[in-house]
């Protein structure tokens, strides 16, 4: 155990500026992770997410979701979460068989359902808190509009 930092000279793998980065683990350690992982200087690493976040929203847009609102930071990860929690969504989806049409029409509708609640959800802080809901929680709520659809 070292209670030691260390700075080290890294280069940025986009403009290959060379710029300075704390590590905490053993000298050796720290050593390693210069060499092997891959870095990037604030700027390359800002343009990157703001990338990514344009891309992702566009892709969401498609989809009948709205821009997320919030600062910049949560903004790009309320992004990244709303794609992992699609995928979610997608691989639930794509998991289920049904014995007749009639089950599959209900089942459609109830993920229309599901993600509607979903869309109406424009808040960066909405999405981050959110974060952890996984596959199960989905399946929950999306049973749970089923069985509503179910009494109609
Ligand atoms: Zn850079």
């Amino acid at each position: 155990m070292t209670e030691e930092i260390f700075n080290y000279t890294v280069r940025c793998r986009t403009c290959r500026c060379k710029f300075e980065v704390q590590l905490f683990d053993t000298h050796e350690k720290n050593l390693f992770l210069v060499d092997k992982k891959t870095w990037f200087c604030e700027k390359c690493k800002k343009e990157y997410f703001d990338k990514r976040t344009a891309q992702l929203t566009n892709e969401h847009k498609n989809v009948g979701f709205q821009e997320i609102t919030g600062t910049q930071k949560m903004v790009s990860w309320a992004v990244k979460i709303r794609a992992d929690m699609l995928n979610k969504v997608r691989y639930l989806q794509e998991s289920l068989t049904f014995d007749s049409h009639e089950a599959k029409e209900k089942s459609e509708r109830a993920f229309e359902m599901f993600l509607s609640e979903w869309q109406a959800q424009t808040e960066a802080k909405w999405w981050i808190d959110h974060r952890n809901m996984n596959v199960r929680d989905i399946s929950k709520r999306i049973g749970e509009i089923s069985e509503a659809i179910s009494k109609e």
